[in-house]
């Protein structure tokens, strides 16, 4: 018997079920885990995912997509197998999907998140036989703070630029962490105003049930108008265009689970890094793995080489699984260099017997932080 799910040209398949988990290429059913632009492309006869996600996966996809949502938890026959989708906590309407033949289930995690997220339902364990998880910061260094702190953090910086008369722009990527952020602030501080790709992912947002606090979008202001005091949400991309120079003098901040590697906020010549990632630190992706009871586990983006590694001498059977997904989206060329440094060099650490893998791995990250 086929393995119920396996990686092709075109993306993850399941032959039981003839479709196709998060193609790369388009197919005729595609069963959709999230929004994401390496997960959800364009050209797919059908579309499948859960309700919450619909308006966020047309928005993305396009008008004319046929579209079918289902409930989180409803169980669905496609041809020999039983599928749903369970909350992955990552953005809006994210996805585990769950397949099952005969008695054997697998997960695909989509990308996930354990902490919580006040503008999507929260991530939910499930139990499998065969779990696929990504592993985008499956790296030891990589640890995120607490809601609260993060807030505080953001909260005193908007602050201080407050004081000096500056205008506090505040890069996130635009689908889900702009939104998660634009909930977390204190909006006493001052107004808060939009880039025009979060503004219309905010609308989405809303017109989808989810409450966020009152932004205006930056370019509907009158000219002249002062943005000094004010927080401005914008995509990564915003960042040194003639768009910004409107907000001098100004503070800039970038947030993003990239910020945990100093070198990285150095070389953008930011302000400010806030380390903050929808995507599960370290801990989470063990503890995720753990809570599904799978007995085999395949990795597909990110340090998935390290995370397999780890697994293994853990008594798990892991192995990697070849995919197109890209981690955490709209990462700079610089990022992309610097995080493949870190992975390089951590994949070519080898682990001397008796060692604590993790601890290699982590003052193996170190070391490339150092050389920055
Ligand atoms: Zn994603
Ligand atoms: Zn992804």
């Amino acid at each position: 018997m086929s393995k119920l799910i396996y990686a092709t040209d075109k993306g993850l398949y399941c032959e039981a079920g003839d479709f196709y988990i998060d193609p790369w290429r388009p197919v005729e059913r595609a069963l959709v885990t999230h929004a994401h632009s390496d997960h959800a492309r364009w050209g797919s006869n059908k579309y499948l995912c859960a309700e919450p996600g619909a308006k966020v996966l047309r928005h993305r996809i396009g008008q004319d997509a046929q579209i079918e949502a289902i409930p989180y938890g409803q169980k669905l026959t496609l041809n020999d197998t039983t599928i749903s989708f369970h909350p992955a906590g990552h953005i809006l309407g994210s996805s585990q999907i769950r397949v099952e033949r005969n008695g054997e289930v697998w997960a695909v995690s989509g990308d996930y998140k354990l902490d919580p997220d006040p503008t999507c339902a929260p991530y939910e364990p499930v139990r499998c036989h065969t779990f696929i998880t990504e592993s985008t910061f499956g790296l030891p260094i990589y640890a995120w703070q607490s809601n609260d702190e993060l807030f505080t953090d953001i909260n005193a910086w908007w602050e201080k630029n407050k004081r000096d008369g500056k205008t506090s722009l505040l890069l996130a990527y635009a689908l889900g962490k702009a939104q998660r952020l634009l909930k977390g602030v204190d909006t006493s501080i001052g107004p808060i105003y939009t880039h025009g790709t979060v503004e219309s992912l905010n609308q989405v947002y809303l017109s989808s049930g989810v409450t966020l606090p009152e932004t205006a979008r930056l370019s509907s202001m009158p000219r002249g108008t002062k943005f000094a005091g004010a927080l401005v949400l914008a995509p990564p991309s915003a960042y040194g265009t003639p768009w910004q120079r409107q907000l001098n003098p100004v503070s800039a901040a970038f947030a993003s689970g990239w910020m945990r590697v100093r070198g990285i906020r150095r070389r953008r010549s930011l302000d400010k890094g806030f380390p903050v990632s929808d995507h599960c630190d370290w801990q989470s992706l063990l503890k995720a793995i753990h809570l599904t009871g799978a007995e085999n586990i395949l990795v597909t983006h990110g340090y998935s080489q390290i995370l397999v590694r780890y697994l293994q001498d853990q008594g798990l059977n892991a192995g990697t699984l070849s995919t197109q997904y890209e981690g955490e989206e709209e990462t700079s060329t610089a990022e992309e260099t610097s995080s493949d440094a870190v992975s390089k060099s951590a994949e070519e650490t080898t682990f001397a017997d008796g060692r604590d893998s993790a601890d290699e791995i982590e003052s193996a990250a170190d070391k490339v932080e150092v050389q920055e």
